[in-house]
């Protein structure tokens, strides 16, 4: 079939891949470079953030895991399994269950207070992908277009307006665009701030979801670090704020306190494209020809994205079999 895919972030190029894979004739139509997506500045560790429902982004995350697990192990350009550690201001009930997320990751286990930095009780160690999206989007195009993806570069209004590109299926993945493009309401931004900085030496990603300050979270890449955070429904402003870069570097210092002589890189904002449920679903009444959606990933795209990938794909294989 000939698969228009509206979106060249994680959720479009991993669909056009699976596609392409699959035999299908794909477009991509994007209206923005690589690195004016969304994707391309995430801090891209995997970890279930802001999205739901909680049952099928368990499911989409553990593929994701998975996959992007075998591309750190096949040194895919931009993916690495990378040691983490989350911390805990009192010590977590060892009879408690572990949270929901360490089901898809496996081996999780209680950190030893030496490892532990001044102020916290507690932790979880276990090992995530983290992907390096400025070298892992690229090589992604690049795959896709080896594979014979068509490229088109156009900013669309309104689903429509592929239409001239004669598609069987479209493909909704425009992330926080995709809402628009269907006239669906219930997409709203969800602001992020991150500063980039200098690595001092560090290896272990390290988080703290209940910090006082705000979430704070530090992620090591090969060349520098990510700090974040910010989550702020409903914040359109792309706009990064000095005094909140500030507060991340000194939340960030509590829970690693090697980053004392790291030196600001830059500081970005972007918007994770929130909704209230993640969007993947084959719609058959909106257009003449049929619509797979797969929009609304929060701040989990990059978690969950190649488990959304495949059920798309099982999506439009199902059209295909009509
Ligand atoms: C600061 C920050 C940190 C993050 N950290 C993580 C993390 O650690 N882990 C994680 O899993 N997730 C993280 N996220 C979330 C993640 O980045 C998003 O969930 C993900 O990038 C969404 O991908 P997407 O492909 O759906 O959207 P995008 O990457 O935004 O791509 C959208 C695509 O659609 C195209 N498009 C949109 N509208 C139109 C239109 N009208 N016409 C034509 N083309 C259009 C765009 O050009 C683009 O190609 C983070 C986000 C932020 C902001």
């Amino acid at each position: 079939m000939r698969v228009a895919v509206v979106g060249a972030g994680i959720s479009g190029l991993s669909c056009a891949r699976l596609l392409l894979h699959a035999g299908h004739d794909v477009t991509v139509v994007s209206g923005d470079p690589l690195h004016r997506t969304t994707s391309y500045l995430a801090a891209a560790v995997w970890f279930p953030t802001a999205a739901g429902p909680a049952e099928a982004v368990a499911r989409w995350g553990a593929t994701t895991y998975d996959w992007l697990a075998e591309e750190a192990q096949a040194r895919v350009p931009g993916v690495v399994m990378r040691e983490s550690l989350v911390l805990y201001r009192d010590a977590p009930d060892p009879l408690l269950p572990l949270p929901s997320w360490a089901a898809a990751v496996g081996d999780v286990r209680a950190a030893d207070p030496g490892e532990l930095p001044p102020g916290y009780a507690g932790g979880l160690r276990f090992a995530v992908p983290l992907v390096e999206m400025p070298e892992y989007l690229p090589h992604l195009n690049g795959q896709v277009q080896a594979a014979g993806a068509t490229q088109v570069v156009r900013h669309v209004t309104r689903l429509d307006d592929v239409l001239d590109l004669c598609p069987d299926v479209i493909v909704n993945a425009a992330g926080m665009g995709a809402g628009a493009l269907v006239s669906d309401d219930t997409v709203y931004p969800v602001r992020g701030q991150i500063v980039r900085v200098t690595n001092p030496g560090l290896t272990l990603s390290v988080r703290d979801e209940h910090h006082h300050g705000g979430r704070a979270y530090v992620h090591p890449r090969s060349t520098d670090c990510i700090l974040g955070g910010t989550l702020e429904e409903g914040s359109w402003s792309t706009e990064p704020d000095p005094a909140e870069t500030a507060a991340i570097l000194e939340r960030c210092t509590d829970i690693a306190p090697g980053l004392a002589d790291a030196e600001i890189i830059e500081s970005v904002a972007g918007l994770r494209p929130g909704r209230p449920k993640v969007r993947v679903e084959l719609d058959e009444d909106l257009m003449p020809v049929p619509v797979v959606h797969n929009y609304g990933h929060g701040g989990s795209g990059i978690t969950i994205g190649w488990g959304c990938a495949t059920d798309v794909a099982a999506l439009v294989a199902e059209v295909g079999r009509r």
